[in-house]
């Protein structure tokens, strides 16, 4: 049987996940529709979760990019607000993102297939078979152990997985550009709203502005309608009662079409087939989210995928994926709904919105939306059976571990350097024994570390998952009956 995982998309998520399955010494081919990447970059926000996730894969290069200019919650301005700087997202072009995954998923071994596009697949108990159409040539077949679909919004992969796709029709009706212009122009409209819509110019570098208008309260014109200048034009007069200069004499670039459907996959599966990222879930582009949530779905169904083409995988780890992100997704689409609320009819939204701007005054609900929004907040169940009250409601079950520097024999270890290597860890904080069943068991699959008790993580025994998620946390230490629990249940049975 094929090892090889074929990824259908090579965008942000498609290139995550061959990362990660790279690290686990997993074999991906990448399928990529476009010869070339076209330089454009939607998604301008990377959020505190994202940072911690490539920094935890050693790659933390965006540590220096300036944070958002302006950051809101459904055009509630929250900036201002929040106490702590380093939950606001920082301004880093998709496009960076793209560069920086597609240069390591290389090195980590992965093969990228550009200007070609997948056209079906068939999938029995033992493999997926995908056709692939080259820009020239005959078509050909790949045969794989797992497909997964990362091929955006309209997923051909979703689709003839059977997986329905729904939620609600588009009401908004918009056009977004970047527009060059050499025009000594000192221009910035931040996101307006008005009794129309949205409009909004934003200097993405000099010379360089993001340009976008959005109607609300009617159809999205169809993709197959070819945007122009002048229909940017009139949109923008409509909404902002005046002509955007730049738009007649810069030059426009990626004009395209923008709407509020909300969708998301009803699974995530279907038998050897995946989807992951924009094919599991659309919505309004507001505060953010897109890419980033796709990044975590790459990150979570990654080492999984791995873990059972390595052939350790337990009984149901494959399905915690939809288990754990399909809540994400669903979150995702109510807190971008929830903002699209806030947005029109601008005359009855009015009095919420100046209440919603009071709220955003108090550190707990600009606390509580920077969590939700960052992905700081997600959470997973960890539930082993008959696990004690004090380990099933410890803070860290399920969380993040914070990535707090550690004081090793060797030294000081940030825990996002522990998780470098993408496998799971065993934190021992303080000098109680390692219990004897792992190196029995498990160390192949779980590393160890010893390092001093610190206060800023209450457990003395951590078990960490590949993606940083915290599976077992003991305040005391020597609960080993649950921690073989947890063993068991994420890394499967001991090998000796
Ligand atoms: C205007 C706008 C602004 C946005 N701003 C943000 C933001 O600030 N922050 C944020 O997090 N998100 C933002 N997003 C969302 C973000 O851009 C997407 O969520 C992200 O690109 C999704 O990544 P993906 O890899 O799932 O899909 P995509 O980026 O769509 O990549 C899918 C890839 O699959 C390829 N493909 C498709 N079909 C096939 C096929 N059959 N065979 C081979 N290849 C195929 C495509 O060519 C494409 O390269 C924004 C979106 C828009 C529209």
């Amino acid at each position: 049987m094929s090892r090889t995982v074929v990824i259908a998309g090579g965008g942000p998520v498609g290139l995550m996940l061959a990362c990660e399955l790279g690290l686990a010494g997993v074999q991906s081919t990448v399928i990529e529709r476009f010869a070339e990447p076209s330089g454009y970059s939607r998604s301008l926000t990377m959020h505190a979760r994202t940072r911690e996730v490539l920094e935890q894969r050693g790659m933390n290069q965006f540590s220096d990019f300036p944070p958002v200019f302006t950051y809101n919650f459904g055009l509630i301005e929250l900036q201002d607000y929040v106490d702590d700087v380093s939950l606001l997202p920082l301004f880093v072009p998709q496009r960076e993102i793209e560069r920086l995954l597609e240069k390591r998923a290389i090195e980590l071994g992965a093969d990228i297939r550009r200007g070609q596009e997948v056209t079906g697949f068939e999938q029995d108990e033992d493999g997926v078979r995908v056709t692939v159409r080259p820009a020239q040539g005959s078509a050909y077949q790949i045969d794989c152990a797992y497909l997964a679909g990362c091929d955006g919004g309209s997923s051909l992969v979703r689709k003839q997985a059977g997986i329905a796709f729904p939620g609600t029709e588009s009401t908004a009706d918009g056009l977004t550009a970047d527009v060059l212009t050499s025009e000594d122009e000192d221009l910035l409209i931040p996101p307006t709203l008005c009794q129309a819509g949205m409009y909004a110019a934003i200097p993405l570098r000099p010379g360089t502005y993001r340009v976008s208008v959005i109607e609300f309260g009617v159809p999205k014109t169809s993709k197959a309608v070819q945007p122009t200048v002048a229909e940017f034009q009139s949109r923008f007069r409509k909404c902002a009662g005046r002509d955007l200069s730049i738009l007649a004499t810069g030059e426009v670039r990626y004009l395209s079409r923008v709407g509020n459907a909300t969708r998301l996959a009803d699974r995530y599966r279907a038998g050897r087939v995946f989807i992951a990222g924009d094919a599991c879930h659309v919505h309004l582009p507001i505060s953010g989210q897109g890419l980033n949530t796709g990044v975590q779905d790459a990150l979570n169904l990654g080492w999984k995928l791995a873990a059972d083409i390595n052939g350790w995988a337990p009984a149901g780890l494959l399905d915690t994926y939809h288990s754990e992100r399909y809540p994400v997704g669903q979150r995702l689409c109510w807190s971008t709904r929830a903002q699209d609320g806030l947005l029109y009819p601008v005359d009855q939204v009015t009095p919420l919105r100046e209440l919603f701007a009071e709220l955003v005054r108090m550190e707990a609900v600009t606390g509580y939306l920077m969590n939700l929004l960052s992905g700081l907040s997600v959470r997973y169940a960890m539930d082993y059976p008959g696990q004690p009250s004090e380990l099933a409601e410890h803070p860290l079950l399920g969380d993040r571990l914070p990535h707090v520097v550690l004081s090793t024999a060797t030294g000081d270890l940030k825990v996002s350097e522990t998780l470098q290597t993408g496998r799971a860890v065993l934190l021992l904080l303080g000098d109680h024994p390692a219990p004897d069943f792992l190196d029995a068991g498990w160390r192949d699959r779980v590393d160890v570390l010893r390092a001093a008790p610190t206060d800023e993580i209450n457990a003395r025994t951590v078990l960490v998952r590949p993606d940083g998620y915290v599976a077992h946390a003991d305040p005391v230490g020597g609960r080993d009956e649950t921690l073989r629990q947890a063993l068991r249940t994420w890394f499967g049975e001991p090998s000796r």
